[in-house]
């Protein structure tokens, strides 16, 4: 049996020339990127390096990029900041009800603080309607989150529309672009966003590392307090092997981009066709265009999703349901819910996401034996 990683969006392996590099600053720079001598020296300029190789890939100022432990600080950092700082020009807080936790629950919490909160609906594609923004828009607005691509069903939001209206108003704008950074183009001026996240370990990077983007001049503000790392932004001695990898992580998913997402398009639309063409009641969930070129995600009837997903773990295929930290949790997800899906079918959901592990034979098995599995899970809840 052959196994099939189908779970890029959750995490995804190291690339090997990541590793490498990697594995050079782990063995052979070990000074602290803050002391004087020549070990120290040496740490900064790896971090220096991988700070402008970031900057590069999303046509940033190298002095615009902190580096952090990952996407969900990049969040906080980018949503708390902000927000502390424009208190008192305001405490209004705009953002869609798809985001990931990361955004939601920092959002929520500061709306314990004595922040005021609009979470906004989404169309049945998992879409925000950048006019419906612009409505709720007020004087106390001071901060607008929306995220580039959702982690789950893929649907790629109006970004630059929904900056343009933003900047207009003066007010903040944040993406979290953790899932499309190296699947689409993610360019802080074309995106027209003051704020951006992203995380090494949706691109071939390891876990705990990330970056955000914070446009020089903003209104924004540190809420950690230490060394002076990171011009004062993010304090602490930094990952200098975790930073390396990130530097060549996103030098790679620009320099690939192309390439690869033209690949995966195929074979995320090989998918769609076969599974929809080969098994009953199952509806694509999200934007069928306007959608991540690695995302597929199936609501399928009358199915439990959590057996599916160990059925097919049971075949050697790593999936998810909903997103995996809600994965083994009764409520089905938020994301899907949001997008009008009824509860029972939300259930039967599916999310496969391809990347560098996947080949087309992996495709063409998982057409081959989905209809197996169905068929028998089915046969089973449904009697007669
Ligand atoms: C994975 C993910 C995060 C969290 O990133 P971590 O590095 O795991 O903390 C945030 N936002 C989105 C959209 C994600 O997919």
């Amino acid at each position: 049996m052959s196994k099939i990683y189908f779970d890029h969006s959750a995490t995804t392996p190291v690339h090997p020339e990541v590793a490498e590099e990697m594995f050079r600053c782990v063995t052979g720079i070990f000074g602290n990127p803050s002391s004087i001598h020549s070990f120290g020296r040496e740490a900064k300029k790896a971090v220096d390096a991988a700070r402008s190789r970031v900057a590069e890939s999303i046509g940033a100022k190298k002095e615009e990029i902190v580096f952090t432990s990952g996407g969900t600080e990049s969040d906080h950092l980018a949503i708390k900041g902000a927000a502390y700082a424009n208190r008192k020009k305001g405490n209004h807080i705009i953002t869609t009800a798809v985001e990931h936790h990361a955004v939601l629950n920092t959002c929520k919490a500061l709306e314990k603080e004595g922040f005021e909160l609009t979470v906004l609906p989404v169309d049945g594609y998992g879409m925000v309607n950048p006019e419906d923004l612009e409505g709720v828009i007020k004087d106390s607005t001071i901060l607008i989150t929306v995220m580039h691509a959702n982690n789950e069903v893929g649907t790629i939001q109006p970004i630059s529309e929904i900056g343009e209206i933003a900047r207009k108003k003066g007010i903040l704008f944040h993406t979290d672009a953790v899932q499309s950074m190296g699947k689409i183009p993610v360019d802080v001026n074309e995106l027209k966003v003051d704020l951006l996240s992203i995380s090494g370990h949706k691109i071939y990077a390891p876990k705990g590392i990330g970056a955000l983007y914070i446009k020089q001049g903003i209104t924004w503000r540190p809420y950690n307090f230490g060394g002076g790392q990171e011009r004062e932004r993010r304090p602490g001695t930094e990952n200098v092997p975790g930073i390396v990898a990130l530097g060549k992580a996103a030098e790679l998913a620009a320099r690939n981009l192309a390439e690869e997402s033209a690949r995966l398009t195929v074979l995320r639309d090989k998918l769609i066709k076969g599974i929809t063409e080969r098994i009953d009641h199952v509806k694509l969930a999200g934007h069928p265009t306007q959608r991540l070129p690695n995302n597929v995600n199936f609501v399928f009837e009358y199915i439990d999703g959590g057996t599916m997903l160990l059925n097919l773990d049971m075949h050697g295929v790593a999936a998810s349901s909903g997103s995996a930290c809600s994965t083994g949790s009764v409520n089905p997800s938020h994301v899907l819910l949001a997008m009008g899906i009824p509860r029972t079918m939300a259930h039967g959901s599916l999310r496969l996401t391809l990347g560098m592990a996947n080949k087309e034979k992996d495709v063409d098995e998982f057409i081959d034996i989905m209809p197996g599995i169905i068929e028998k899970l089915r046969s089973r809840v449904q009697p007669g």
